[in-house]
């Protein structure tokens, strides 16, 4: 079945006229969304916690960013814009005690509503709005006239008129430019999931290690296991981006498409595919929501302790004398 698509005709700024948001978190998401809304003629304030940089930027921005408690109490529409991992604590300690009657919750991602971390009173709706894509773009693409397609999805049970503020939010932050696809928030909590964990974030760490490895293992030099492995990968996902997987092998050469042909089923193999059905499976199940949750409770140590050892990696360190011969490379250290 096609997706409904919705674009600028589709969304009126008027359901949220007179309506104030807070947009909770003025990072990545918080920071693009809070000044095309406001850009857009709508009444917006900020909800971030003093100290550091996103709170001077915020200010720099001509926002007056204050705690979230006083931005909760004065909001018909709440975006809570936080890490994943730290919402649900914000929201039962923050937000729900503040709740002004009927406001709507919002996040970009579904994840704390599917999976019952936030989880509103009677009478309050839940609703998603959620770019695809970072913030920086959310932000540059509205200035330019243009907007980043947004997913659009409605909590149970939810009002008309609360899609109708979910299309102007949208429509406010440069979405329905674009256009407006929709979806559940099942669906855009477990695809956005499995995507990073089997392919994106997952699939290709794991991917790119594997190859460097067997390069390496086989007496290679590492500066030409990581030119190969790693650092070509950007050509090729450059090409994937502008025209899908037939526009990156009509461009690549001959030789590489038929080795593509032959040898890449071999890597991804029938066992693979299995155990991406088995992810998912941990996805739907709540599985991998509850280990996350857990993880967060016990103060993150075995994630600490994974992300540390993974930069001990050998390409870690042949990347970082490879990017200083690449100027044009805005090359980031962590
Ligand atoms: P960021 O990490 O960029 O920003 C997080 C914000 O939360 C910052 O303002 C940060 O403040 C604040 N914050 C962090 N910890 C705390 C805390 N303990 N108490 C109070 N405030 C805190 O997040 P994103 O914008 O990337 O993500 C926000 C939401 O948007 C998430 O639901 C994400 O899934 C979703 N999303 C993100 C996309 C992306 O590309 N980034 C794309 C689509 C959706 P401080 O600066 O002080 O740490
Ligand atoms: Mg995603």
């Amino acid at each position: 079945m096609p997706a409904t698509i919705y674009y600028d005709a589709d969304a009126d700024l008027a359901a949220l006229k007179g309506k104030t948001i807070a947009i909770i978190g003025y990072g990545s998401q918080g920071h693009a969304q809070a000044q095309n809304l406001r850009d857009s003629g709508l009444n917006v304030v900020v909800a971030q916690r003093p100290g550091g940089p996103n709170y001077e930027l915020a200010k720099s921005h001509g926002f007056s960013p204050m705690s979230v408690e006083d931005a909760v109490k004065q909001a018909d529409v709440i975006n809570i814009l936080l890490p994943d991992e730290l919402a649900g604590d914000v929201y039962r300690a923050a937000i729900k005690p503040n709740l002004k009657k009927g406001a709507v919750l919002m996040a970009s991602h579904g994840f704390n509503f599917h999976f019952g971390q936030i989880e509103p009173p009677a009478g309050h709706d839940i609703l998603l709005v959620a770019p695809k894509g970072p913030g920086h773009l959310v932000r540059s693409e509205y200035v330019k006239g243009g907007g980043v397609p947004c997913l659009i999805a409605l909590g149970p049970n939810a009002s008309a008129e609360t899609k109708k503020i979910g299309l102007a939010y949208a429509k406010g932050i440069g979405g329905t430019r674009g256009g407006v696809i929709e979806t559940t928030i099942a669906e855009e909590t477990e695809t956005d999931l499995f995507g990073e964990q089997a392919v994106l974030c997952g699939g290709v760490s794991e991917l790119i290690k594997a190859g460097f490895d067997t390069l390496v293992e086989a007496g290679y030099q590492p500066e030409m296991a990581y030119f190969e492995c790693l650092h070509e990968m950007k050509l090729i996902v450059d090409l994937l981006y502008q025209g899908g997987l037939e526009y990156m092998r009509y461009s690549v050469s001959n030789t590489a498409e038929y080795g593509d042909y032959t040898r890449g089923k071999r890597i991804i193999t029938d066992e693979t595919r299995a155990e991406m059905k088995k992810i998912l499976e941990e996805i739907r199940s709540g599985e991998f929501a509850r280990d996350w949750i857990l993880e967060n409770r016990a103060g993150a140590a075995m994630f600490k302790s994974t992300r540390r050892r993974e930069r001990e990696h050998q390409l870690t360190h042949t990347g970082r004398q490879l990017r200083k011969m690449m100027k044009w490379i805005e090359s980031k250290e962590v």
